[in-house]
């Protein structure tokens, strides 16, 4: 007993030396860690092909052949020509070749399993795994599984055959260990195989149906229990009374509200209701706004903000860039004009003698409302009361970041921590959203602003720049302007924009000549805030026709005026960053373009992606589509925040109706049995006090 928690090393066939390499390429340290390392893939060992019909396109075959010559290149390469009734093939060996050599007899048939692929025009197999028929059909069963590995491995001897058989040695010494963890009622009522079986069929599947009850199990359970985790901190945290109540609308936000130039949209009144009530209720509020651009979510942001001050609270508002801060902090200044609030912006370039007031004016309770980007989290910055943190574009900011806003409480070091309405335009599939926000709230604004026309979306490639350009001139004429965008270029992980950029701002001069009137700005990354903000000034106020840029400009920046969005190299941009760098445009009354603009060498799977670019303008269609090509882990937005947990076997685009079944479980259970203290749940407790469920720093942004 107790093999569980055994280190690897001390399994047969293993050793010190395989464990340190085990250790280091795949991070599994015990047997039980070893287990828990799943195949991704099987192959069906069942199936023979012919050689005359192997393809180097399949990832793997397997053929059933005579040996007809060996040939001994020098001491570390060994060629061996084999035939089936259909054709010949060659099969090379680097490695183990006088074993091998003495091991294949001509006239001996043989089981050759392995990737073929095209040498000189030929096919060939390098390093097949070789099987005598009877070996083949008595070791294993039909369906063998592909382990994730590495070159370092292969290297090192870990083959696949050797992880099958290491995973069989874990299995048969500690199988009989592993304790169920769902209790029988949840087992019954979703049709889930027992854990031990699992284990065992995910490994060595007796069959397609087995691996299928296997796989379904193990990926409700992970679900299941990440969404446990995260409904479980919910429900504590809306069950304390930990948040500021603010029980009034206020002064400031009625002057607001009734000044306004426009009447807010259906959507925008139910999401400030819902924050309005969230505010009052005596509980934290932890809501994430999602909102496609150009909905208007500043605006909600800013009543919002009101609330807290018509309270006697202060508000920040932090944004992920300094360009943007700056235009909130324009915007806000305008809406806040009838309310008498006072507002100030804080960011990195803020000089030390702007700072001083700022700072003190913050301290003493005297500035309202604070805009800004991370220098707002810094631990200078001291509120005399911080009843609300508005989150821009949250997906930008780091996990602890967010830790550090909910420190700055009314009281600091108090543990009331203020309300937090985290925003986002990033439409995000909704298993994704339940998985990354699981906990917390969220409200949708689901509707535009009147008046808003469609974008005409098109994709060209760079032989029609000269139609652009005069289409761009006609678009200037009639007094509109135009983004001409280039994507951020990272090489070793350093930004190389610039040279890209600035040679687009020349080539784009010489289309658009000062002499003939047209004035070109240029905004990147490399830039000093200064400059940053005099040239994005120049074109926000109207005075530059054309801004040349990085996507410096993604998020949020507003310029109705502006009705071309033209975006060169567009292959290589995400979906969902297409989709926001369009949303730049269409926000004024004209009709407005966005021009994809797809290099020479653009592949097939890119061309897609423009192509549903051209076909849709639904964020929430480009999301999930996104996340269909590219799969969660690479959505944009997502990387950086990450999912709580990782998941191992489940995946959030393929499972996404487990996920739904799994949610409603776990809902379920809780509605229950909240602290889960029934004897029937004591399985779950157990697996929840697992470290990797330890998600508290996570649930603290929120
Ligand atoms: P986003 O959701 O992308 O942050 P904004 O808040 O910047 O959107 O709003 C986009 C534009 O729509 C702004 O120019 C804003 O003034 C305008 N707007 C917001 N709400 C309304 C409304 N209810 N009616 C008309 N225009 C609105
Ligand atoms: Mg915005």
């Amino acid at each position: 007993m107790g093999e569980l928690k055994n280190d690897i090393q001390f399994l047969p066939g293993v050793g010190p030396k395989r464990a340190a390499l085990i250790k280091r390429e795949l991070g599994i340290n015990t047997l039980e860690d070893l287990i828990h390392f799943y195949p991704f893939r099987y192959i069906d060992r069942s199936s023979i092909t012919p050689i005359a019909s192997v393809s180097p396109d399949v990832a793997y075959v397997q053929v059933r052949a005579r040996v007809v010559s060996r040939n001994l290149i020098n001491i570390k390469h060994l060629s061996v020509m084999v035939e089936d009734d259909s054709g010949r093939m060659e099969m090379v060996f680097f490695k183990g070749v006088k074993w091998t050599f003495d091991r294949l007899e001509p006239g001996r048939e043989f089981i050759f399993f392995g990737k073929p692929q095209l040498y000189n025009g030929k096919l060939n197999m390098v390093h097949p795994e070789v099987d005598s028929p009877q070996e083949n059909t008595s070791s294993r069963g039909v369906l063998t599984g592909v382990y994730p590995s590495t070159e370092k491995l292969k290297a090192g001897g870990i083959t696949g055959k050797v992880m099958c058989k290491l995973q069989s040695a874990a299995i048969s010494l500690c199988l009989s260990e592993i304790t169920e963890n769902l209790p029988d009622s949840i087992r019954n009522g979703h049709g889930l195989c027992p854990l031990q079986y699992a284990i065992k069929n995910i490994h060595f599947p007796d069959d397609t149906r087995a691996l299928e009850l296997a796989s379904r199990r193990l990926k409700f359970e992970e679900l299941f229990f990440l969404q446990l985790s995260l409904l479980k901190q919910k429900y504590v945290r809306s069950r304390a009374v930990n948040g500021i109540a603010m029980p009034v609308v206020g002064a400031p936000f009625h002057a607001c509200y009734n000044a306004l130039p426009y009447s807010l949209t259906g959507a925008q009144q139910r999401v400030i209701r819902e924050i309005r009530s969230d505010m009052a209720s005596g509980s934290q509020m932890n809501r994430l706004l999602q909102g496609d651009v150009g909905s208007g979510k500043t605006m909600v942001a800013v009543l919002s903000c009101l609330i807290a001050v018509g309270n006697g609270y202060q508000a920040c508002i932090m944004a992920p860039t300094e360009v943007l801060a700056q235009q909130h902090f324009a915007n806000i200044q305008k809406y806040l004009a009838p309310t008498g609030v006072r507002c100030a912006l804080l960011t990195g370039s803020t000089t030390r003698k702007e700072r001083r007031p700022l700072l003190e004016g913050l301290a003493s309770g005297e500035i309202g409302i604070i805009v800004g980007t991370h220098a707002l989290i810094e631990d200078t910055v001291k509120y005399k009361a911080l009843g609300l943190a508005v989150i821009d574009e949250q997906h930008r900011f780091g996990v602890s970041q967010r830790a550090s806003l909910w420190s700055k409480g009314p009281g600091q070091g108090s543990s009331v921590p203020p309300h937090v309405l985290v925003m986002t335009a990033t439409p995000i599939p909704r298993t994704l959203a339940m998985t990354l926000y699981g906990d917390l709230d969220v409200s949708v604004i689901d509707e535009m602003p009147p008046g808003r026309k469609p974008v005409q979306t098109m994709l060209i490639g760079q032989n029609r720049l000269p139609g652009m350009y005069r289409f761009i001139k006609d678009q200037i004429a009639m007094g509109r302007q135009a983004f001409v965008v280039y994507p951020m270029i990272f090489i070793n992980e350093k930004m190389e924009d610039v040279s890209n950029v600035e040679q687009g701002y020349e080539d784009i001069v010489k289309e658009f000549p000062l002499e003939e009137g047209y004035k070109v700005a240029i905004v990147h990354g490399q830039q000093s805030n200064d400059e940053k903000a005099f040239n994005m000034k120049a074109f926000v106020d109207g005075r530059a026709n054309i801004l040349v840029s990085t996507t410096v400009i993604e998020v949020g920046v507003d310029v109705p005026n502006a009705s071309v969005m033209v975006i060169r190299s567009a292959q290589r941009f995400g979906l969902s960053q297409l989709h926001q760098l369009r949303g730049r445009v269409g926000r004024g009354a004209e009709k407005s373009y966005c021009i994809l603009v797809k290099d020479p060498k653009t592949g097939a799977e890119a061309l897609k992606r423009l192509e549903l670019m051209c076909s849709t303008e639904d964020g929430f269609e480009i999301a999930e589509q996104d996340m269909k090509m590219r799969g969660p882990g690479d959505l944009e937005g997502t990387q950086q925040s990450g999912l709580p947990v990782s998941l191992n076997i489940a995946s959030l685009s393929r499972d996404g109706l487990l996920l739904e079944e799994a949610r409603h479980c776990a809902q379920d259970v809780l509605d229950a049995d909240p602290s889960l203290q029934s004897p029937a749940n004591a399985p779950l407790l157990r697996e929840l006090r697992k470290d990797k469920y330890n998600i508290k720093d996570y649930s603290n942004i929120s």
